[in-house]
């Protein structure tokens, strides 16, 4: 079950954390994977990984935000079976202690990141005869993290730009859902601890992962499993919906 053979995949920012981790276990199932990143030595450590274990990938430096970057990259890939929209960024601040520098940053790399990979795989995937689109929102679309305002919206879009999708391609075959971590450990969480808490850092870790319900933090392996299934054939019914992987975050 759940295998990808030859399937030609794409995830963005699969050089780190939560991207890697579905790169690696795509690759194990047998999918070519391409990873698209900013950072290309982080992209490169991962292909080595995934080729010296026997599976097939490559990497491709590239900025998501940049829609030029985004056609001559996926121009170069060619043939796309699924697309896994992940590279995102965080900031914290509240809506009236958020720059437009900060604001426009996020919207950047989380919301016309994605459209522009959006842009640049449909046609591939309508080429192909259909295909799969994922999408890493978060839980903050839905509860609203406090401190995480352009973060918090980005993740909306995300979530209703899941739903336009699924509903805009039903008939050319194309599944569109999204996924909505809640903390996962992830040198994205590690950053924003060293960066915010610095000297606190044991102590931070310990009380995010305690405010999650389930008293830890998810980890990348745990988000991939659930996004290789919904990437596979069996999962061939499920389209425009978000799933929570949370620890009961939103629900307990
Ligand atoms: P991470 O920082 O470990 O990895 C993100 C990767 O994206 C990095 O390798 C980075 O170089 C790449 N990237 C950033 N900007 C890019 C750009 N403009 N173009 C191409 N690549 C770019 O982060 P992670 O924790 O693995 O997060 C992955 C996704 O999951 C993000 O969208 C994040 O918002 C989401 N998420 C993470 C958590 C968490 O707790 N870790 C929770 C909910 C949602």
């Amino acid at each position: 079950m759940f295998k990808l053979t030859n399937k030609s995949v794409i995830v963005t920012g699969g050089g780190s954390g939560i991207g890697k981790a579905m790169a690696v276990l795509f690759a194990q199932q047998g999918a070519e994977v391409h990873i698209i990143e900013l950072n290309d030595q982080a992209a490169a450590d991962t292909v080595t990984e995934i080729t010296t274990a026997g599976g097939k990938a490559t990497g491709y430096a590239c900025d998501v935000s940049n829609q030029q970057q985004v056609v001559d990259t996926f121009t170069k890939i060619g043939k796309i079976d699924i697309l896994i929209n992940n590279a995102g960024i965080a900031h914290i601040g509240r809506a009236d202690n958020t720059s437009t520098e900060d604001f426009e940053r996020v919207f950047n790399v989380n919301v016309k990141g994605a459209y522009n990979c959006l842009y640049a795989a449909i046609p591939a995937l309508k080429n192909n005869g259909g295909g799969v689109i994922l999408n890493t929102a978060s839980i903050a679309a839905s509860v609203g993290i406090t401190d995480r305002f352009a973060y918090s919206m980005s993740k909306g879009a995300i979530h209703a730009m899941t739903l336009s999708v699924a509903r805009d391609y039903l008939h050319d075959n194309i599944r569109c859902n999204c996924i909505s971590p809640a903390r996962v450990h992830t040198p994205f969480v590690d950053g924003f601890i060293a960066k915010n808490y610095a000297g606190r850092e044991d102590e931070i870790f310990e009380k995010l992962s305690k405010s999650q319900p389930i008293g830890r933090m998810g980890k990348p392996e745990e988000v991939a499993a659930l996004a290789l299934y919904l990437c596979s054939d069996e999962a061939g019914f499920i389209t425009g919906t978000d799933y929570p992987i949370d620890g009961g975050f939103i629900t307990l």
